[in-house]
């Protein structure tokens, strides 16, 4: 079994929309939405979901209203300002409090020092995964809740399952759309996957944001390849970047024109292949065949 990552230094290249492509063109793949923060291959591929599951990040504190004295100790000690003060009391209490689940960090500094333990610490639950049916094969993917962290966890979580299911299914190949940027949830996007393609664009920035990258991937040891999305907007800066990629041992794996098409394949839910059989699906299609020949 093989896993390809797709990844670039930023959101916008058009990684998605080439993710969306691959599967098209692989046709039975086992597919990956590891771009947690911001997850849009289910607007293309329309899942239909067979399985929820709540993810859960970490732990938070939750005050048990029934067991709280109101004595306010664990306001005051809380570095986070996660502790709200929730209203008058009772007749047995003078004051209530509650946990913002948003702000508290689980330190448990109040759970150290509440005199009566009334704070408990509970998972918390950060978002949720799904094991969807799509028009090219099963996908996994995933909703992070707003402002909520630990998604390098939560990309772990996607490709282990991508992988098992892969293997129920007797899949020989995992298609991952994988987190843009160089943080935690790429490095879980690549650990262990056995190619990496770099999407990037011709701007100053896509060259910059390649180099990032590509300094990242050099450290897993594994086949990089990289591909100029809209490369005819700027063919000099195109021109840079591959040479910039030719020294540091990347292989330049295609090109892909700039083209509308993919603009109204997005609008129409398809992927572009799908939606024309131009000179843009043609350079999809050989950048596909130059991914899969790299394994
Ligand atoms: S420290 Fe404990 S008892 Fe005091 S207000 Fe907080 S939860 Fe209630
Ligand atoms: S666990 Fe830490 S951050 Fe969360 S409410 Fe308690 S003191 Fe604040």
């Amino acid at each position: 079994m093989k896993e390809i990552v797709v990844i670039s230094g930023k959101g916008g290249t058009g990684k998605t929309s080439i993710v969306a492509a691959f599967a098209a063109l692989a046709k039975n793949a086992v597919l990956a939405d590891c771009d947690v923060d911001a997850a849009d291959l289910h607007l293309v591929l329309e899942p239909r979901v067979k399985q929820t599951s709540d993810f859960s990040g970490g732990k938070q504190a939750f005050i048990v209203t029934g067991k709280c004295i109101g004595c306010g100790k664990c306001q005051e000690l809380c570095r986070f300002d996660a502790i709200k003060f929730d209203g008058k009391g009772s007749d047995v209490v003078d004051k209530t409090f509650t946990v913002d689940p948003i702000s508290c960090e689980g330190c448990k500094v109040c759970i150290e020092f509440c005199p009566v333990d009334a704070i408990e610490f509970n998972d918390s639950i950060n978002g949720q995964w799904f094991i969807s049916d799509t028009r090219f094969g099963t996908m996994v993917h995933a909703k992070l809740g707003i402002a909520e962290e630990n998604s390098g966890k939560l990309v772990s979580l996607i490709r282990k399952e991508a992988k098992r299911i892969a293997e129920e299914e007797k899949k020989d190949l995992i298609i991952v759309d994988g987190s843009p940027g160089i943080g935690c949830p790429v490095i879980a996007s690549i650990t262990g996957a056995d190619l990496v393609l770099i999407i990037t664009e011709p701007t100053l920035s896509g060259k910059h944001d390649l180099g990032r990258v590509a300094d990242l991937a050099a450290g897993f040891k594994m086949p990089v390849l990289v591909a100029v999305n809209k490369f005819d907007l700027n063919s000099d800066m195109a021109y840079k970047i591959e040479e910039d990629a030719i020294k540091r041992n990347i292989k330049v794996a295609g090109r892909i024109r700039y083209d509308k098409a993919f603009t109204k394949a997005q609008i129409m839910k398809t992927s572009v292949v799908e939606y024309t059989a131009g000179a843009v699906t043609e350079d999809v299609k050989a950048l596909w065949r130059n991914v899969t020949y790299a394994f």
